[in-house]
């Protein structure tokens, strides 16, 4: 992916931060945006150490001003976008609060929006462009407790396919990937029982690995991936089909 210059999204830790790592080792030169400037940084380091280009930035999807700020700086330059920024703010719908289905549908879903619409341009120009929006099983599933979180991810669904065929015309393609459970800070959050009872679901008996969803955004971002738009590729170890 030599002359690719990739924004991840979310890259300070998880699977933000993996993807950053996998795009830098397939030639890619990485944006790796977040508000922890500190893990970002420690990022940036590993990556110019083994010899890939990265650079930090500065980036909370859910603030419009931030997002232009690292539009102004890197927006011309970036030709796949990874929207991975995403949080969970779980609790039974009836007792769920404005304010925590707010914060989610804004990191998760308007975030994407958001970080889409201020790339696209400089990709229609230059007639080559990849989008991969990092959505959720439970997004096409549904889970109790996730109203919110479950909304998001079927949101980036819908605009996934939507972006696809907005954008289709010049070569542009926009793709999701749908990860089951992934050893990350966002389940180690779940309680024993609740990973127990997740992981007797998942076929493959097992959680997912970071790169394992890392392989699938670098794949997506390929150029041998080319023939693929607005697809929901399932990362789950069988979790769902
Ligand atoms: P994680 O370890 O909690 O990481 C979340 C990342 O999102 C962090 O780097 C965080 O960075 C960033 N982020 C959160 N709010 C942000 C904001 N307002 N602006 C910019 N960045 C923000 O979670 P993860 O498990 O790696 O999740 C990554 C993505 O995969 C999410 O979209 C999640 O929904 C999805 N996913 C995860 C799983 C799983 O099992 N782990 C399964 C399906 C889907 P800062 O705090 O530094 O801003």
């Amino acid at each position: 992916m030599t002359n690719r210059v990739a924004l991840v999204t979310g890259a300070s830790q998880g699977i933000g931060r993996a993807c950053a790592k996998a795009l830098a080792a397939s030639g890619a030169r990485v944006i790796a945006g977040a508000r922890q400037a500190e893990k970002l940084a420690s990022l940036v380091d590993e990556i110019r150490e083994g010899g890939g280009s990265a650079d930090a930035v500065s980036l909370d999807v859910r603030d419009q001003q931030s997002v232009n700020a690292m539009t102004a700086a890197h927006g011309k330059a970036i030709n796949i976008l990874v929207n991975n920024a995403g949080i969970t703010g779980d609790g039974l719908a009836m007792r769920m609060r404005d304010a925590d289905w707010q914060r989610v549908i804004d990191t998760n879903l308007t975030g994407s929006f958001r970080c889409a619409r201020a790339v696209m341009r400089p990709m229609l120009r230059k007639r080559w462009g990849r989008i991969i929006n990092i959505a959720s099983v439970v997004g096409l599933s549904g889970n109790p407790g996730q109203a919110n979180y479950t909304a998001s991810k079927a949101g980036v669904i819908g605009l996934t396919k939507t972006l696809a065929l907005e954008l289709a015309g010049r070569n542009v393609t926009v793709n999701a990937i749908a990860p089951g459970f992934v050893a990350t800070a966002m389940t180690e959050a779940l309680d024993e029982t609740s990973r127990s009872k997740i992981l007797s679901r998942v076929p493959l008996g097992r959680m997912g690995r970071l790169d394992e969803i890392a392989a699938a955004v670098c794949f997506l971002a390929s150029d041998e991936a080319g023939y693929i738009t607005g697809h929901v590729l399932n990362v789950s170890g069988g979790l769902y089909m």
